[in-house]
């Protein structure tokens, strides 16, 4: 099957929100609505979409500022990592810190852990890749990933905020690039869409870990 991939760029750090729907049907998973929700709206309508969940790498309040509206507006249900509850609680500080004003936090419908997610059309797999944040998650559907802020194009995710932790990122993008086929096309939290077959080739932060790949 095909999947469709529309990126929606959104608030001050210009963060990726996506939807995402199988060819020739209209129902769309949201993945990381992360601000201003009118602007997702306007391209769901625009593609005719029927939204049905919305699914999170992590709760940074950069990817979850759209949620609550956006839930409301379409009466669905959102789905976060059950470790990211720390980073969910803390909202209201991180948009303090950033001097930023709160919206309202976003109530999670379904915790999940590391069991692949059925939601309507979509059979979600989930690679955990904690580091960037404790309950940081790679979503796989089809061969589309959704790597939050673990993966971008050229970089890797900060582990200098709170829950963050280096040594843990590292695990996690060995065991990413050991599970994930290099040739599937990663969507990133930031930035261009890349490969992992591209990045394994020429990501300064990929290439050392290399020699633990193959071990
Ligand atoms: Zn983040
Ligand atoms: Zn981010």
């Amino acid at each position: 099957m095909i999947l469709n991939v529309e990126r929606v760029v959104t608030g001050p750090f210009q963060e990726n929100s996506y939807l995402a729907w199988q060819d020739g049907t209209s129902s769309c998973i949201v993945i990381d609505p992360g601000d201003d929700p009118e602007k997702i709206t306007q391209s769901i309508e625009h593609h005719d979409l029927n939204p049905i969940a919305i699914v999170n790498t992590h709760a940074h309040l950069d990817h979850i500022g759209g949620v609550s509206e956006l839930k409301t507006h379409f009466n669905i249900s959102f789905y976060l990592h059950h470790q990211e509850k720390p980073v969910l609680d803390g909202y209201a500080r991180d948009c303090a810190f950033f001097g930023m004003t709160p919206k309202e936090t976003p109530e999670v419908d379904h915790w999940f852990g590391s069991e692949d997610l059925s939601i309507g059309d979509f059979e979600i797999q989930l690679v955990e890749t904690p580091g960037h944040t404790p309950g940081g998650t790679c979503l796989v559907v089809n061969n589309h990933v959704f790597t939050g802020d673990t993966i971008f194009a050229g970089s890797v995710g900060r582990t200098d905020l709170p829950g963050g932790n280096w040594n843990t990122l590292c695990n996690s993008l060995v065991k990413a690039m050991k599970e994930i086929p290099g040739d599937f096309i990663l969507h990133p939290g930031h930035g261009p869409d890349t490969t992992l077959e591209q990045e394994m080739s020429q990501n300064p932060f990929l290439i050392p870990l290399l020699n633990r790949v193959n071990s």
